[in-house]
């Protein structure tokens, strides 16, 4: 069956759909063929001028600000639904240009509108207080948007990635300049779509696509941007933190893993493994939270690989568009990185008891799915982030060394705990250093749980009421009342 996308993508700066100044696209690839889907408009330096100056005219204007909260939120669930409409055509837009299946497609569409209504609702909640300064003085808080919100998403989950930024950039009254990724901006694209549809003030979200080290640069270090959201690698946020620090601007980073599940030996054996494989083989692994380490006590390691590795070798490896379980890499880059990841944990002395390499026989950019066991701590598949279908296996023998290897990397994103034993499950979710722990379901949670990192995974909070809090600033306004002499010293 033929599926169509158009041919050409725009940029939507300042309500309008436009071309890169320099007239330059970018070519946009077909990852589970290799072939070439459409090109998008490529956005440089003075494309990012102009959508800035956008962004900031529309702040200035205070058209969402001074909107009353109650009808800023009625907009977003306006955009809600608008995605909700929209989610066939994303679902094919993501099915193509990410590798993503029909059903993982639509669940960007409605993981986009759930973050917009979630959000929506929020837009008249979030309240200041009063603080009492005694006879005299009345005083309070303002929740204050800090301006021009400048946001860079990821290829792996591009559309609910920007959504849940850009809905609290919204709802808090704050105007955006969003960079789609160059690999796979589509889905991004139709969010501009949505805000267009749903009537959202010109320049109060623009959306650019362009390359990281190009227009993404540009944006971090421009002189009138006031917030930095920033979702990516670790080697991209440290260089976006050297632009914040210039010019000091409050920055969310939301980075990469490593994360480590823990099954004790009392753990549901199949629950675990069967959780397991949803946390490392989902989107091939393409997944910031990916569960890329297993942990297992040694009485069940054999049973626990040995169901492991069943579910792997039955995965059907094929086009998302086909109804295949697992996808493909975005690129042959990023195949090739997780293929010599692999190759060196089997030269490293691993045993790759499943997989190990790419699938040569399709076209495009796939690896099959693959479960190393004797890994030792030390090992680089046991502390890089590989980004793909890859799972180191890890045994250990008392509570307290599982806790030792699930906390011995650099990241900490995520973490899991597999047990029937409630306090076990407390006092390892108690000990585990990340932001989020799963007890015996990967990728638990929702669109209402907190979600970010600890250690180099990053800072701030996305997803759930708090992270509202990243999008404002506190401005206090103290009142002296009356006309009486004389003030109190200031601190
Ligand atoms: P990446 O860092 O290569 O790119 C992310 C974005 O940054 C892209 O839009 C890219 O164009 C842009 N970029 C690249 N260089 C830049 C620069 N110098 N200045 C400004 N922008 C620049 O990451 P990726 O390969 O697209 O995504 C995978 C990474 O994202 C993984 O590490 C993954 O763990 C992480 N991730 C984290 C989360 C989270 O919520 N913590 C979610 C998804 C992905």
């Amino acid at each position: 069956m033929a599926h169509q996308i158009k041919d050409y993508w725009q940029n939507y700066i300042d309500g309008k759909w436009v071309d890169g100044d320099a007239g330059g696209r970018i070519e946009i690839e077909n990852p589970a063929t290799a072939t070439k889907l459409c090109e998008i408009a490529e956005a440089r330096a003075s494309d990012v001028d102009k959508a800035v100056a956008a962004a900031r005219r529309a702040f200035e204007s205070r058209v969402l600000s001074d909107m009353r909260p109650s009808a800023r939120g009625q907009l977003m669930q306006d955009i809600s639904r608008h995605f909700t409409e929209m989610a066939d055509e994303i679902a094919l837009a993501e099915c193509l240009d990410n590798g993503k299946s029909l059903a993982g497609g639509k669940n960007e569409a409605l993981a986009a509108a759930r973050y917009f209504s979630y959000y929506g609702g929020a837009a008249d909640k979030l309240e200041g207080k009063m603080i009492p300064l005694g006879a005299g003085y009345v005083d309070y808080t303002i929740p204050a948007p800090f301006g021009v919100s400048a946001q860079i998403v990821p290829w792996n989950f591009p559309l609910q990635i920007a959504a849940r930024s850009v809905a609290c950039a919204i709802a808090t009254g704050n105007t955006v300049v969003l960079k789609s990724p160059e690999i796979s901006p589509l889905s991004v694209a139709m969010l501009a779509e949505a805000c267009d549809r749903a009537g959202v003030p010109a320049g109060c979200v623009n959306v650019i696509c362009g390359y990281g080290q190009d227009a993404g640069a540009a944006m971090v270090s421009h002189n009138d941007i006031d917030h930095i959201v920033f979702t990516g690698s670790l080697a991209t946020g440290r260089s976006i933190l050297h632009a914040a620090a210039e010019r000091v601007i409050p920055s969310v980073m939301e980075l990469g893993g490593k994360s480590a599940g823990i099954v004790y030996a009392d753990a549901d054996l199949e629950q675990a493994a069967s959780s397991t494989a949803t946390g490392i083989f989902s989107h091939a692994g393409q997944v910031c939270s990916a569960q890329s380490r297993l942990i297992v006590h040694r009485s069940v390691h054999d049973e626990v690989v040995d169901r492991l590795a069943e579910k792997a070798k039955a995965l059907t490896i094929g086009p998302g568009i086909d109804g295949c379980d697992l996808g493909p890499l975005i690129s042959a880059p990023q195949r090739d990185k997780v293929e010599g990841f692999a190759l060196a944990g089997s030269q490293s002395g691993a045993n790759a008891v499943t997989g190990g390499r790419r699938v040569a026989d399709l076209p495009g950019h796939f690896m099959q799915p693959t479960v190393f066991t004797g890994v030792t701590p030390d090992m680089t598949i046991a502390q890089e982030e590989i980004f793909g279908p890859v799972i180191a296996v890890l045994p250990f023998d008392d509570d307290e060394e599982a806790i030792q290897i699930a906390n011995g990397t650099d990241f900490g994103l995520v973490a899991g705990v597999y047990t029937k034993d409630l306090d076990r499950a407390h006092q390892t979710a108690d000990r585990l250093t990340a932001g989020q722990i799963f007890v015996n379901e990967w990728f638990a949670g929702g669109v209402e749980t907190p979600f970010g990192g600890t250690k180099r995974s990053g800072y701030g909070r996305e997803k759930g009421q708090e992270a509202l809090l990243n999008y404002v600033q506190t401005k206090n306004v103290a009142i002296k009342l009356g006309s009486g002499a004389g003030g109190r010293p200031g601190g």
